[in-house]
């Protein structure tokens, strides 16, 4: 199924109304969702929805819920989500820290018990458009850790992602550097899975502990796990993700105590800072276009494949899927049109 996103954001926008969400809420997440598929990002699109729909029929997702400010110094903020759609209110957050970081120099927002709060780049996107650094760093608590840590056979984490983004130039779009701090984000292995088709090397290990390709490790029991990225670095990171998003924050972590049945959960904590306040706006500008420059100025290893810079890869998919519509695959189509025929919605009203 090859699809325009304007229909995929009407037909997700149906799917979150459905829940019973505002339209702009309904907009707001279908937007978000469909802007992770064109950035190529499947794995947080709207293949998401299939576990948002479980989620507010079971009422672990609360729809068109407002934050709790638990705290707010001016400079330091504690938000708690109460389970409501993290693509809203780690926005909302993410604003505040913003306008607070133009004011002071710098903000920190700790944000507990978001609903899925989707692809962490997005909050890095609006600081960098705004001028801001932006630093993230997430946990996800929400049933069985299917991470290992490094050496590790049984699953300690979830793919607690970070994000860290730099202002673009004239001559340059933002760094945006955003990913799972497993060998792959969860989604990956979901959309592999649905698919049928194998995961790569050295990101899996079954039951046993045995090296495999094959994404239904994830699915049948006795399950298998997800590595995380580069070995002991990688592990190192998802650690101090959970922490930092989790008992720092003072949002729930990762547990053999977290109940399977609370729907999908991220904690994080956004570190935004004013850059103008460290050094001389034009000297900056010309370091990180001179910088970029000679990052990309490497000769590729492969000539096929050129040196890219974080956040890149996302803005070429973008272009390629504006221009040529959105493949879902038909796992995934057949999941969200089960769900559309429950709800009576069509695709095209
Ligand atoms: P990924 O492995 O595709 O890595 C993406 C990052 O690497 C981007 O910054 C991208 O620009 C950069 N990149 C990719 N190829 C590159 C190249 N050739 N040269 C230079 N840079 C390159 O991402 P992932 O780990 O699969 O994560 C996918 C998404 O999942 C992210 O947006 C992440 O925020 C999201 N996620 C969310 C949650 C959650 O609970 N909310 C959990 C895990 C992941």
């Amino acid at each position: 199924m090859i699809i325009d996103h304007g229909r995929l954001r009407a037909f997700a926008n149906r799917i979150v109304a459905a829940g019973g969400s505002s339209p702009d809420e309904a907009a707001f997440v279908a937007d978000h969702l469909v802007e992770a598929n064109l950035r190529g990002h499947d794995s947080h699109g709207v293949g998401m929805l299939v576990a948002y729909v479980r989620d507010f029929e079971a009422g672990t997702l609360k729809v068109n819920q407002k934050p709790e400010i638990v705290s707010d110094t001016g400079t330091i903020s504690v938000w708690d989500a109460r389970a409501g759609y993290g693509q809203v209110i780690a926005h909302q957050a993410v604003e505040w820290a913003i306008k607070a970081a133009k004011q002071h120099g710098v903000a920190v927002n700790g944000l507990r018990n978001a609903h899925h709060i989707g692809r962490v780049g997005t909050y890095g996107e609006v600081a960098a458009r705004e001028g801001m650094v932006a630093l993230h760093f997430v946990n996800v608590a929400s049933g069985a850790p299917g991470v290992a840590p490094f050496r590790g056979r049984e699953g300690r984490f979830l793919t607690n992602p970070v994000c860290i983004a730099i202002p673009g130039t004239s001559s340059n779009e933002p760094i945006l550097l955003d990913f799972a701090t497993s060998r792959v984000a969860l989604g990956k292995v979901r959309v592999a899975h649905n698919a049928g088709k194998p995961m790569l090397d050295g990101a899996l290990l079954d039951h046993a502990g045995q090296p495999t390709t094959d994404p239904s490790v994830m699915y049948t029991e006795p399950r298998g796990v997800v590595l995380p990225f580069g070995e002991h670095k990688g592990s190192g990171l998802a650690l101090v993700c959970e922490l930092l998003a989790g008992a720092i924050v003072g949002s729930p972590s990762v547990t053999t105590n977290t109940p399977p049945e609370r729907g999908i959960i991220n904690g994080m904590l956004s570190i935004v800072i004013d850059p103008a306040r460290l050094s001389a706006r034009d000297s900056m500008m010309n370091e990180i276009d001179a910088m970029i420059a000679w990052v990309k100025s490497a000769k590729p290893a492969d000539p096929e494949l050129p040196v890219l810079v974080a956040g890149e890869p996302e803005r070429i998919a973008r272009a390629e899927r504006l221009a040529n519509g959105i493949y879902i695959d038909n796992e995934t189509w057949s999941q969200l049109s089960a769900i559309a025929e429950r709800y009576q919605i069509a695709l095209d009203r």
